[in-house]
């Protein structure tokens, strides 16, 4: 399934973010960018251990922010790194961190000259961030910012079930009918 907005493509697949042929992977990270379950486990098992000694080197990363490591052993050159908020009922700033946490991935890749960036669906996993809300947040940020700028000139969102892929295609009918 993809979209135009301006120049922009914007893709969604059901898939493994992993094997994506793109220039960047995002991470869905936490703030000590120490590796965990999720999609930040199986990026770092699939990349090897040169994205976690830039990780090291790095530090940490605030909730809402992104930093960019190397690929590794990815088809991907580059993964810019993001941490989501957690989930604590929806009154702790969650939606603005979430919505941080996409433009600053979409801005880093701007800056680094990156056209093709792969998103997973963040925070909707092990944070719990309801995947309906999480859904509407992304899309509308994506597409507001492929609605202003050229760079990265494809968005794909790589989600990891049927279900959470339907949620994506039904939140994409409501904001853009
Ligand atoms: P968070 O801690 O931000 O919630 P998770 O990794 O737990 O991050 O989950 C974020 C989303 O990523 C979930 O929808 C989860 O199903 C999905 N996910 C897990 N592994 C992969 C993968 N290999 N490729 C794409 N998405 C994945």
């Amino acid at each position: 399934m993809k979209f135009k907005v301006n120049q922009t493509t914007v893709y969604f697949k059901i898939g493994d973010i992993t094997k994506e042929s793109v220039e960047a992977i995002v991470n869905a990270a936490n703030s000590g960018l120490r590796g965990g379950g999720g999609v930040d486990g199986a990026i770092h098992r699939a990349g090897g251990p040169r994205i976690m000694e830039e990780c090291r080197k790095i530090g940490s990363c605030p909730p809402g922010q992104a930093v960019v490591t190397t690929g590794g052993n990815l088809a991907a050159t580059y993964v810019i790194h993001t941490v989501g908020p957690i989930y604590r009922g929806g009154q702790k700033e969650e939606a603005s961190i979430l919505h941080n946490a996409y433009l600053n991935c979409l801005r880093l890749a701007k800056e680094k000259g990156i056209q093709s960036i792969a998103f997973p669906s963040i925070s909707t996993g092990i944070y719990g961030y309801p995947i309906e809300e999480a859904a509407e947040i992304a899309l509308r940020i994506c597409f507001q910012y492929a609605k202003q700028n050229i760079i990265p000139t494809e968005l794909h969102f790589v989600l990891f079930s049927q279900k959470d892929f339907d949620v994506y295609r039904q939140t994409l009918k409501k904001l853009f009918p």
